[in-house]
């Protein structure tokens, strides 16, 4: 099973993994056919998601994120002092599928796939599925 490592820089980022995701089919599923990749992040406060990787809109996503969960006092910050991060993880998910045809990512002209990090800046592990 392909995976890769992408280390975050920041408490809160959003990076586009699209061509690391296309490698990784490509290494594992080239040629013709019809498959279903799925992109999984082994973690609890990180998240993968699909949307368009256009630099404003990625630093609106983190802005929300904040938003949406404050960073306030939360019980299990009594253990890791990183539930925020946990917290905004639920809204993203951890995989997403994406259909493969003819060796390639049926991606929309929009769509990119995004490593969601909430708890930088750390080493993320995605796998990849074909
Ligand atoms: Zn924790």
């Amino acid at each position: 099973m392909p995976q890769f490592t992408v280390s975050t820089d920041a408490r809160l980022t959003v990076d586009d993994i699209t061509d690391r995701v296309r490698d990784a089919v490509d290494d594992v599923a080239p040629g013709p056919g019809e498959r279903v990749c799925t992109v999984f992040v082994e973690h609890t406060t990180a998240g993968v998601v699909v949307n368009e990787a256009e630099s404003r809109l990625l630093g609106d996503v983190e802005a929300y994120l904040s938003q949406i969960v404050p960073n306030e006092r939360w019980d299990h910050d009594a253990i890791d002092d990183n539930a925020d991060a946990h917290l905004r993880t639920l809204f993203l998910g951890n995989s997403v599928q994406v259909p493969v045809v003819g060796g390639d990512l049926t991606l929309g002209s929009w769509q990119s796939v995004l490593l969601v990090e909430c708890d930088g800046p750390r080493q993320r592990t995605v796998r990849v599925v074909v």
